[in-house]
């Protein structure tokens, strides 16, 4: 295994033009004025982007043609182009591969569940976190995603599915920060992202707070900044081991913040928003799935947590060039038990896609 560098501050270049989606309510009027229209042409972009879910000018009737080519012009720049789409489960998981203005590509997947629909949307171009078991974490950091190029991934899949473009169940219910990226590397964006997709139409998507989840590799200080936010939404910590000895090594960033210090912020981050946090742990063969790491990371998280946590066991899904795959389904069975024996809830996480590289852990976009 070669030891590949923690970033946490991406490059600028790259960063796309300004758009509607990253600004608030009061910012898209203040922008509006400064191009020389009436303030409420704001409220009619907004209307036609977070509402009707649209970025064809052409359909912006109720504007003058005129106003409506500049405001599109300056506040609507294309920021995203599909390359491709595939899909697997019999429909129900899409992959949608994007490319950015500047050529940076990305990746985005859709679920359809019998009572939900997901998107797991990415936050950056790859990822500069360095999680040996992760197909992005090994490829690096290209760069931060905007505000606006994140909520064009959640606006064009929620158009999708009202389209029944994809099935044709409903609406796009939830969002989960699971794609490419550490979201909490790109915090400002990414919280400002979260405003704009939850806040009520027209001002943002109108989607539940209670149904968006941040994933994070466990950067305590920036979830303690989360947990004052103000917002509720599901907080996900990657933890992967009990002991900060393995840690170290599945998560590289464990040897700046450890585990007690994680935990710390994510009991934090339920105190202030009196939500369960959930724990990921991918389950990896001969790796972290002893039966003394169950126990330990029960006992552990009843002690920092108790019934404010719940544990997300991922059999591990399979990444170009590494040994490593998921424990067998017994070894699994057991660590799920002890888990629960010791008070703590505990479930293994459906997974999606892996026949497309579109699973936990395999999104590359690369090709
Ligand atoms: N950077 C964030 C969000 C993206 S990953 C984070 O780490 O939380 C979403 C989840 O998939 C994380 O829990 C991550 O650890 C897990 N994951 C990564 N690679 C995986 C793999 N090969 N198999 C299963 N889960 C994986």
């Amino acid at each position: 295994m070669t030891a590949i560098p923690l970033v946490f501050d991406a490059p600028r270049r790259g960063m796309p033009p300004r758009h509607l989606a990253d600004l608030s309510v009061a910012q898209r009027r203040d922008a509006v004025l400064e191009l020389g229209e009436k303030a409420f042409r704001a409220n009619q972009l907004s209307h036609h982007y977070f509402s009707r879910l649209t970025v064809d000018p052409t359909a912006m009737t109720d504007i003058p043609a005129a106003a409506r080519d500049r405001l599109a012009e300056q506040l609507l720049p294309p920021l995203l182009t599909v390359v491709r789409q595939v899909e697997c489960d019999e429909g129900a998981t899409r992959k949608t591969l994007w490319r950015a203005h500047d050529g940076t590509m990305l990746e985005s997947v859709l679920m359809r569940y019998p009572d939900r629909v997901t998107l797991c949307v990415s936050s950056q171009a790859g990822c500069g976190m360095a999680c040996p078991f992760c197909a992005t974490g090994q490829g690096g950091l290209e760069r931060n995603l905007s505000t606006a190029e994140i909520v064009d991934q959640i606006r064009a899949a929620a158009a999708a599915m009202r389209e029944g473009e994809f099935g044709s169940l409903g609406r796009l219910s939830n969002v989960v920060f699971m794609g490419m990226g550490e979201p909490l590397a790109n915090y400002r964006r990414v919280a400002d992202a979260v405003h704009r997709i939850c806040d009520p139409a027209p001002g943002g998507l109108g989607i539940s707070q209670r149904s968006v989840t941040v994933s994070t590799v466990g950067l305590a200080p920036a979830m303690r900044r989360l947990a004052d936010e103000g917002l509720s939404v599901r907080l996900a910590v990657s933890l992967h081991a009990p002991d900060d000895e393995l840690r170290d090594t599945l998560v590289p960033v464990n040897n700046r913040w450890k585990i007690s210090e994680v935990l710390a912020a994510a009991r934090y981050y339920a105190d202030r928003t009196g939500r369960r946090v959930s724990v990921e742990y991918a389950l990896i063969r001969d790796m972290n799935d002893h039966p003394w790491r169950a126990d330990l990371l029960g006992s552990l998280l009843r002690e920092h947590l108790g019934q404010l946590a719940h544990v997300n066991v991922i059999p591990l899904n399979p990444t170009p060039g590494s040994q490593w795959d998921a424990s067998p389904k017994p070894v699994e069975r057991e660590f799920v038990r002890r888990v629960n024996a010791a008070g703590v809830s505990c479930t293994v996480r459906d997974t999606r896609g892996q026949e497309i590289a579109a699973a936990c852990g395999q999104l590359a976009a690369d090709g």
